[in-house]
């Protein structure tokens, strides 16, 4: 896939989201104004139909004082007049039956008119007495404070709303005269409230206010909005993940396949000199036309000789790599002494080493050596390490290899440490010298040819022991590479 298609892609999909995040947004934020409002509206309404019913309570109270002195005064008058006659439910008496039908009307008639206007002006005194004394009267008693407190309670309950709420009742001085248990310590300057004007029909312009605080009012709009706007913005979480994760794997395929192409260059080029040396050298050898002294003869052999170990080498990298690739490659593990192992090749390793000027010393002091491994890929590891040492060294500087051993009894780690003096790795190349084809760009500090396979192999070989392997750097100074695998313990502690 080409760069530029990955970079659209990334940013489709970068807008995509954003998008879909905005319109989440959008959509949480209008829910929760929406059911705000409808709170609002449920609680106002409420608050409205208890004010109405403190007034209307205020109301049947005097008007059922009235009648109780109506009463009073009908029971006094039919005391005064009852002696004589007893009036039936008409006060028509039995004997004036004889009455012609005008007479009862008109007596009917004349009694209606005198019970409207005693109840006319009983009616007006109750009014006068009402206004005059409702401005004076706290405004605890004008209220049943407990009854009101229910009726809201109900009626809030059935519109929906069933949190806790506190009542405070201010009077036209603004005085809190009534507040509910426990209003102090839990409302503060923040909660949430709603006020109502309490008899707002009285003729003075004193204004009586019930406030209602909710503390919960947040959490109750919230209460599903939140759930919701957590999953479906988890779902969204996770959707980008997954995105920039196959993008990832998209730009590590395409490195993947932009090293492998290097690879392939690398190695077709890598094979052409040894190719073209060796028969060039058969060439010359083959060519009876020309004389060839004993000398001559010697060192087009050892040219060929040379060349095609260098060929086998190339080869047997390549083989590793492949071995490396196929998951089915089987290892076959043995118990071996690590400290002999590692002896063994660096006596083999050390001819090397001082052909070039340098020195291979070893420091095997792990007590613990045994571990189970694979003894040919294990082999592998260690020289791909030594060999690395050589191929990275300083050009003006004797190189100095130390192979070291050593235990971690703690964790039960067998350390083996691979450390030269050579050109270094810097820092940020560090994470990546184990990745497959990867090489260090090497400008001009160093010339040598190689694959990117060898430390590959390394690392997987490694973990494929159960192992872990790292390395510590210093550019110019050197390098060195340490790998743990688990020892098999020989001594009980
Ligand atoms: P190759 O040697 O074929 O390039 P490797 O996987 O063996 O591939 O190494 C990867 C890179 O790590 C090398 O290109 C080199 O730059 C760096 N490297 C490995 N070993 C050393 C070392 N001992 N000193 C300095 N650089 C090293």
């Amino acid at each position: 896939m080409k760069k530029r298609t990955i970079v659209i892609l990334s940013i489709v999909i970068a807008i995509i989201f954003i998008v879909v995040v905005a319109v989440q947004f959008n959509y949480f934020y209008t829910l929760v104004n929406m059911r705000v409002a409808s709170f609002d509206g449920s609680v106002r309404r409420s608050m409205f139909h208890t004010a109405r019913m403190v007034e209307d309570a205020e109301t049947a109270k005097y008007l059922s004082e009235a009648f109780m002195m109506e009463e009073g005064e009908e029971v006094l008058s039919s005391a005064s007049m009852g002696n004589r006659e007893t009036p039936d439910m008409y006060g028509i008496r039995p004997a004036q039956i004889n009455h012609s039908l005008d007479d009862i009307s008109s007596h009917m008639h004349d009694r209606i008119r005198r019970s409207f206007i005693r109840k006319k002006v009983m009616l007006n005194d109750l009014a006068m007495r009402w206004l005059k004394e409702v401005p004076d009267m706290p405004l605890t008693e004008r209220i049943n404070v407990r009854h009101a407190e229910q009726y809201l309670a109900h009626d809030l309950a059935n519109n929906g709303i069933s949190i806790p709420f506190y009542v405070r009742l201010i009077d036209y001085k603004g005085n809190v005269v009534y507040e509910t248990a426990g209003t102090d310590s839990v409302v503060t300057e923040n909660t949430a409230f709603y006020s109502v004007v309490l008899f707002p029909n009285d003729y003075t312009s004193q204004t009586n206010v019930m406030r209602v605080y909710f503390p919960d009012k947040k959490e109750c709009i919230m209460a599903r909005v939140k759930d919701m706007a957590t999953t479906s913005f988890l779902i969204s979480g996770i959707m980008l993940i997954t995105f920039i994760f196959i993008i990832y794997l998209l730009i590590q395929q395409r490195n993947l396949m932009e090293a492998r192409t290097d690879f392939v260059n690398n190695m077709t080029h890598e094979f052409k000199t040894p190719i073209s040396s060796i028969s060039l050298a058969a060439q010359m050898l083959g060519d009876e036309s020309m004389s060839k002294s004993p000398e001559l003869t010697k060192n087009l052999t050892k040219v060929i000789l040379d060349e095609t170990k260098r060929l086998r080498m190339q080869v047997e990298k390549v083989l590793q790599s492949a071995l490396m690739e196929s998951e089915k490659s089987v290892l076959t593990f043995r118990e071996m002494d690590i400290n002999d192992m590692i002896d063994g090749i660096a006596g083999n390793f050390q001819i090397k080493v001082r052909s070039m000027g340098g020195e291979l010393a070893t420091d095997l002091a792990a007590a613990e050596s045994f571990a189970s491994v694979d003894e040919l890929h294990f082999t592998n590891v260690i020289f791909n390490l030594l060999d690395n040492a050589v191929k990275y060294s300083k050009p003006d500087v004797p190189l100095s290899l130390i192979v070291a051993t050593w235990n971690d009894r703690a964790h039960k780690l067998l350390k083996i440490s691979v450390a030269d003096n050579g050109i270094g790795i810097k820092k940020e190349s560090q994470k990546r010298i184990f990745d497959k084809f990867h090489r260090v760009p090497t400008g001009n500090v160093h010339n040598v040819k190689g694959f990117g396979l060898g430390l590959a192999y390394v690392k997987n070989m490694v973990e494929k022991h159960h192992g872990t392997i790292k390395v510590e750097s210093e550019y110019g100074v050197g390098t060195r590479f340490i790998i743990s695998i688990p020892y098999i313990s020989h001594f009980d502690d």
